[in-house]
């Protein structure tokens, strides 16, 4: 019987290496640069770490597991992932991308990937028939669902009929939710890629990255990419993924009851003008969510009266902190425009309505009194000063 997510977290399903390692319960660090050879043609099945470490080996098992996929490559950041996914591309190819991405990829998208010939139709996949931007040389279609920020949510299943329709790869960067709460694989998507920076390592600690795929052909690319190009993960950070993995479930679980009781108090703010959470039934993201996910996951976006409000919060929270990034423990609260999102041309800020009045808050596993105690504070001292029209 096939065991639940929860539990696969904590237990790989063949777990035949326990042996090998002295019953240790904690998965060994392998630090180790190279292997010895017994002789001529023999290996262990470990000729140098740069194609393969057992520390690593025993993350991306792990990985594939949780995404269902047939294979998982663990990589030293998420854009080292993204940047070696894209080494499967040739000049002259052309992909479809979601116009709500994640900044960096952007900003690989538009600097690397162009450079070496790679063209792009940016488009709102969520709500836009992607069909009218396929052409001839159209290779791929790649999204994030929800998107960041702006918590767009496209239908995978669909996308994915229309992209099997046209021979046509569908990528889904999974960071946000996670594979505790969605696995684009099952819906037909052939590549899942994660930060594992975010939820997976969970801890604001260590930076990673992972490409996972359900095709043969795909894994065999990206084994060779991985081996050739050199980004594959460090076996101590390996550890701490395979660490913090342990506890993913009670984590996602923890920080999206906490997401959600914020989004209603956010809610009934009267400086705040829109609050942007897919568990929200105003979503209109909402209906997709429900079938296709198992939660809504712990990200935020919400838009204040005005930017001097904006920058009131982000100078006066203590608890919740002001830092980029997102997935950890700890409470964040963001500045897109400034932030993940310096480099994404204006044209696309505004069309996304990531505006000098729009906060992002990664909800943490705190307790959920105390961080709105933070909150309810903060908002009031704003409110004070700025109707007043004190300065602090
Ligand atoms: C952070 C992030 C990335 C990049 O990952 P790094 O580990 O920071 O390199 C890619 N996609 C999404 C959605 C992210 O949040």
């Amino acid at each position: 019987m096939s065991r639940s997510i929860t539990t696969k977290c904590i237990h790989l399903e063949d777990e035949d290496d326990k042996i090998k390692h002295y019953g240790a319960i904690s998965y060994p660090i392998y630090q180790t640069a190279t292997y010895v050879h017994e002789g001529v043609g023999k290996s262990t099945g470990y000729d140098y770490s740069r194609l393969q470490n057992p520390t690593r080996e025993h993350l991306e098992k792990i990985i594939a597991s949780l995404e269902n996929g047939i294979d998982a490559l663990a990589f030293s950041t998420g854009m080292s992932a993204i940047a070696t996914l894209m080494e499967i591309f040739k000049p002259g190819d052309h992909l479809i991308v979601d116009m709500d991405l994640y900044g960096g990829s952007i900003r690989l998208f538009d600097n690397i990937s162009k450079k070496n010939g790679i063209t792009f139709t940016s488009t709102a996949c969520c709500c836009e028939d992607v069909r009218k931007y396929i052409m001839k040389n159209t290779r791929a279609i790649y999204i994030e669902t929800p998107t960041n920020p702006m918590m767009n949510v496209t239908d995978i299943a669909s996308l994915s009929k229309i992209a099997k329709e046209y021979n046509l790869l569908l990528i889904v960067d999974n960071t946000f939710l996670s594979p505790y709460f969605q696995n684009p694989l099952s819906l037909g998507a052939d590549v899942v890629i994660h930060s594992g920076t975010k939820y997976l390592g969970g801890h604001n600690d260590t930076l990673a990255g992972f490409l996972v795929t359900s095709r043969e052909d795909i894994a065999e690319q990206l084994r060779f990419n991985i081996k050739t190009t050199g980004a594959g993960l460090a076996p101590f950070d390996s550890w701490l993924l395979i660490r913090g993995i342990k506890t993913l479930a009670i984590r996602m679980e923890k920080a999206q009851s906490n997401a959600v009781q914020i989004a209603e108090w956010l809610e009934k703010r009267k400086a705040v003008t829109k609050v942007v959470y897919p568990g929200l039934k105003n979503h209109p993201g909402y209906e997709i969510m429900c079938r296709q996910s198992r939660g809504f996951g712990a990200m935020l976006t919400f838009e204040v009266e005005s930017k001097e409000f904006a920058l009131s919060v982000l100078e006066k929270v203590k608890l919740i902190q002001f830092a980029e990034s997102l997935g950890g423990v700890e409470t964040l609260i963001t500045y897109p425009v400034t932030q993940t999102h310096a480099d994404v041309p204006k044209d696309i800020l505004e069309k996304n309505g990531i505006t000098e009045c729009v906060l992002r808050l990664s909800v943490g596993i705190e307790d959920i009194d105390d961080l709105l105690n933070e909150l309810e504070d903060v908002f009031e001292r704003t409110g004070e000063e700025l109707h007043s029209g004190k300065k602090s």
